[in-house]
Parts: structure tokens; C-alpha cells; sequence
């Protein structure tokens, strides 16, 4: 079973306690309890605005492997450093950032992009899986930001879902996968982009996205001057093909049932015909799509990409608190904010896709 137990599972034995905060206007008192927890080597949940993160002190080894146990997360795929200010940057990485990077933090930072550079000694192998660079975002979100200060060290945080799941953008979503696996969840509501951020590679020649996100390859070549996309954000690695980003390789933010995606303009009918047929199905449409589909099972997606980017991971997640088995989902077109949103579509229906 997907989400299921995996090698590295400890054991549930306590409820994890959810403090709900104000993301407008952040009361200082659980944030610093939180940082303490941090401080302590230990885990807390909290809100950006891409999903929710589950952060441990990200140059401490032990509170690092934490977040591997809990996440039942693969050893080989490393973790994203956030980071409140930029002058924390200069002590996580090996020289200076070059002229792309600078043009893309003056651009983007604080928001929903993170940077690979060449590591320093100071950030831990465990945290990097090994590789000799390091993934560094700097997120925009009040809570988030405001606990990394108070930590007074860089945060690691993954995605707050069990490996393999759909990335939580509520607070009730890492209750459902990391409930009694820590101490502390910090609920700052729903997440405003919904998918995770735009991951780029800066240590080649032309910056290269290796997960798109809310930041789009369009908007970092007209700050960086170039850009270009890794073939593999939208096709399945090959056999034996070397991920340059090791959370590739992984099937992603599946839900329990079963997903397939329909392209092409045919997409409506097809699925219409195909639930017909299916027990216990479930159809993903684009907002203006829902009427076509009569009084069959129908959650919205939203209008245009950018609302599916915000609702894709919560509709994967209420298609199995309905108990869905079979979700057919509409795709849309892989540009811009549409690209993010295929690439993790794709993922979740392990590049289960027909074209019509
Ligand atoms: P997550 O933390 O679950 O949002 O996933 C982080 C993503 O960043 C994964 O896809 C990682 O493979 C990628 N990543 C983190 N560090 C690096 C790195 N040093 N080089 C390439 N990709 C990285
Ligand atoms: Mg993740």
C-alpha cells in the first residue's frame, strides 16, 4: 500500500499538539516555543506559502536524521536549508554566489524559489544526502520566517507528508500523516501557492529548474538572463538514467486511489465514459468543465493553472477521504505555473496519462 509503513517507521504513541497562529499577524509565544523545540533537536511543522514543512536544525545531524524517520523519507534525497536573512547564505555555501544567483535572490527572495550551490563544511553530508551541494530557499511566509529567527539557525524542511503523499497545505493535512510523530504543529491555515518551490540549478553555466513551482523558467531567465528546464520535470527517468535532482527518481504525491490523467481535447468525454464504467470513482475538473460532467462525482480544480497549482495536492487528499479508488484529472498546458502543476500531476499518476 502507497503512504504505507516503510523501514525506517517508529513508532505512534503520542498526539502531536497543533497550536493555531494568526499567519497575518504571528503571536511571538508559540513561535518561540517552537524554535525551542528546534533548538533542542527536535521537529515542528509550520506553514510557508508554498506547503507545509517539516523542519528540524538543519546543521544539526541528529535532528536531520529525525526528519528521515519521520518522513520515512529515502536517505539519497536531500533536504532544502531555509534561511530568514541573506547574510545566513555566505557561511551554508562554497564561494560566491555568481551572477545569476545574485539576480534571482534580488528577484525572488523571499518567496517560493530555492538555489543549489556548492556546499560548506558546515551544513552536514546527512542533510544533502551525500552530494556535494546544497538546496537554500528563503520563504516569504511571516511564521516561517520569524522561526527561523528566533531558531538562530538554518531550518532543513522537507514537506510535511509521509514520503510518497500528497504535500500538506493545511495543517489537518500533516495531522492525518505526522500525528504522534512530533511534538508540535504550527497551524497557520491553508498555504497560498499549494505546491512546492521552484527548484534551480546554479552551479552549472545557465540556471537549470529542476522542479517547477510557482516561479516560472520564464521568470528566471528574464532576471538571470537564461534558463533551461531538465528534461526529466516532465517524463519518467529511463533505466539506469542518473536523477540530477534525487527527489526525481521517487513516485510523488499519490493519493490512495488510483490516478490517471487525460490530455487533449477529447479529456471531458473520455472521462465521463470512463467513470461511468468504474466503481467508487472520482473526476478532477477544471472549473469551467464541472457542468459537462452532470450530476457525476466532481471536485474542482479552480479556474486557470494558477488555482490548480493551489488546489491539486488538497483535491488528491480529499479524493481519499472519500475513499476514491479510481481519480480521473484533467491536465492543463505545461507552461508557465501549468508546467509545475503537470509535473506533479504526472507524478502522482505515475505517468498514467491518455491522450484524446
Ligand atoms: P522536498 O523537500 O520534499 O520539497 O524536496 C526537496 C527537493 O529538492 C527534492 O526534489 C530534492 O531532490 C531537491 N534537492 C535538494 N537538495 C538538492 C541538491 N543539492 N541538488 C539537487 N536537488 C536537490
Ligand atoms: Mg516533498
Amino acid at each position: 500500500m502507497r503512504g504505507g509503513p516503510g523501514p525506517h517507521d517508529v513508532p505512534v504513541t503520542r498526539r502531536s499538539e497543533v497550536v493555531q497562529i494568526d499567519p497575518t499577524d504571528p503571536p511571538p509565544e508559540p513561535i518561540r516555543r517552537a524554535a525551542a523545540v528546534l533548538r533542542a533537536g527536535g521537529l515542528v511543522a509550520f506553514p510557508t506559502e508554498t506547503v507545509y514543512g517539516l523542519g528540524a536544525d538543519g546543521l544539526n545531524e541528529g535532528a536531520v536524521e529525525k526528519i528521515f524517520q519521520a518522513k520515512g523519507r529515502p536517505g539519497d534525497n536531500p533536504l532544502i536549508l531555509h534561511i530568514a536573512e541573506l547574510s545566513e547564505l555566505a557561511p551554508l555555501i562554497l564561494g560566491e554566489p555568481n551572477a545569476a544567483a545574485k539576480a534571482l535572490m534580488a528577484a525572488h527572495w523571499p518567496g517560493p524559489l530555492t538555489m543549489i550551490f556548492p556546499k560548506s563544511a558546515l551544513v552536514p553530508d546527512r542533510a544533502t544526502a551525500g552530494l556535494p551541494t546544497v538546496a537554500i530557499r528563503m520563504p516569504s511566509h511571516p511564521v516561517a520566517r520569524e522561526l527561523i529567527r528566533l531558531a538562530g539557525t538554518p531550518i532543513a524542511a522537507p514537506s510535511a507528508n509521509r514520503s510518497g503523499r500528497p504535500s500538506p497545505t493545511t495543517a489537518a493535512d500533516v495531522l492525518e500523516d505526522m500525528d504522534g510523530r512530533i511534538p508540535l504543529i504550527l497551524d497557520g491555515g491553508q498555504c497560498e501557492v499549494g505546491l512546492e518551490s521552484t527548484v534551480v540549478d546554479l552551479t552549472g553555466g545557465v540556471p537549470r529548474v529542476l522542479r517547477p513551482g510557482f516561479v516560472t523558467a520564464a521568470e528566471i531567465k528574464s532576471a538571470a538572463g537564461g534558463s533551461e528546464i531538465d528534461p526529466a520535470v516532465l517524463a519518467p527517468l529511463s533505466e539506469g538514467e542518473a536523477p540530477r535532482s534525487p527527489g526525481m527518481k521517487y513516485r510523488h504525491y499519490a493519493p490512495m486511489g488510483e490516478v490517471t490523467a487525460f490530455r487533449g481535447p477529447g479529456a471531458v468525454g473520455e472521462i465521463a465514459r470512463r467513470y461511468d464504467q468504474a466503481d467508487n470513482a472520482l473526476i478532477l475538473a477544471l472549473e469551467e468543465n464541472v457542468p459537462r460532467y452532470g450530476n457525476r462525482c466532481v471536485l474542482s480544480l479552480g479556474r486557470d493553472e494558477s488555482a490548480m497549482a493551489s488546489t491539486l495536492f488538497r483535491a488528491l487528499r480529499e479524493a481519499d477521504r472519500l475513499k476514491a479508488e479510481h481519480i480521473f484529472c484533467e491536465c492543463v498546458e505545461p507552461e508557465g505555473v501549468g508546467l509545475a502543476v503537470m509535473n506533479r500531476l504526472l507524478r502522482a499518476a505515475a505517468f498514467n496519462v491518455i491522450d484524446t
